[in-house]
């Protein structure tokens, strides 16, 4: 496997980065999924755009987009897959311990692995944990992940693919990397950004395409929902068929289903070269 490190392509098992880096020691750092299929990136453009007001979020100087699309093409191009899942780093750098942000620079890498596509449907499990929507974090995808691992263990453990979080005032989020949409009297709903989700990239073409509402939710709206689903740049559209213990048998619903369909029609206009 060859990955971008700081500048150049290089084996995954000899490239090294620093046990002093910033990401490392207090997860001072961002990240990025992307889909490629046969070496060109779905909405390359968005993540990068995401990617740069992230950086501005956590204070870090922004990415050198130039860099980002050479990585992610010479990437592809030394890694061919049919379908691979793209992952961009960037963190804060070297730092002394105890010391502030890194004298040295970010460091970037970028890496990929394979994937395939996900079950059209799938069971999730609701969590007692929130998300904080007036976090400095909120909106940033940053790498300090620790809590979704732990809410995604929960899920597993219940055999469900997903956990879904509440804020603080107890209304629908998002899930520990997806974002969740609604049905209800056949209307689409998903909660606004506001809500303390994570803007994905998925989810705003899915509300481009079908006219999702965003709309504030309690969490207890998915005990009664006809239809819900996940959106996430590696599931797509995926229906759920189970909450905690509810069972939606007739998953996917007509409202899912034209949104999925709309979504594979639509999505392939949107691959980067
Ligand atoms: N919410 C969180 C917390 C995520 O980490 C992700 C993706 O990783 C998403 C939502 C979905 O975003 P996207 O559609 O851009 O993949």
């Amino acid at each position: 496997m060859r990955i971008w490190l700081n500048g150049e392509l290089r084996d995954a098992d000899a490239a090294k980065v620093s046990v002093l880096d910033h990401g490392l020691t207090v997860g001072d750092g961002l990240f990025e999924t992307l889909k490629a299929q046969d070496g060109k990136v779905f909405a390359l453009t968005r993540h990068l755009d995401r990617l740069t007001r992230s950086a501005r979020g956590l204070g870090l100087p922004d990415p050198d987009l130039d860099e980002v699309r050479r990585a992610c093409a010479a990437v592809l191009e030394a890694n061919p897959m049919p379908l691979g899942r793209l992952r961009i780093t960037y963190t804060g750098g070297v730092s002394p311990l105890g010391s502030e942000r890194g004298k040295t620079g970010p460091t970037l890498v970028v890496a990929v692995g394979q994937t395939t596509r996900r079950p059209d449907t799938t069971a999730v499990v609701t969590v007692p944990w929130v998300r904080n929507e007036r976090s400095a974090l909120t909106g940033l995808k940053t790498t300090s992940y620790a809590e979704n691992v732990v809410a995604l263990a929960r899920a597993h453990g219940a055999g469900a693919s997903e956990a879904l979080f509440a804020n603080t005032v107890g209304q629908l989020c998002e899930g520990t990397g997806s974002n969740v949409f609604v049905v209800l009297d056949g209307e689409l709903h998903t909660p606004p950004v506001a809500s303390g989700c994570l803007a994905g990239i998925t989810r705003a073409l899915v509300v481009e395409w079908t006219g999702a509402k965003e709309t504030d939710l309690p969490l207890d709206v998915l005990e009664r929902a006809d239809e819900v689903f996940l959106t996430s740049t590696l599931r797509d559209v995926q229906a759920v068929h189970r909450i905690d213990g509810r069972l939606l048998t007739a998953a996917p619903g007509p409202v899912t289903a034209k949104a999925m369909r709309i979504f594979d029609e639509r999505a392939g206009s949107d691959l980067d070269p």
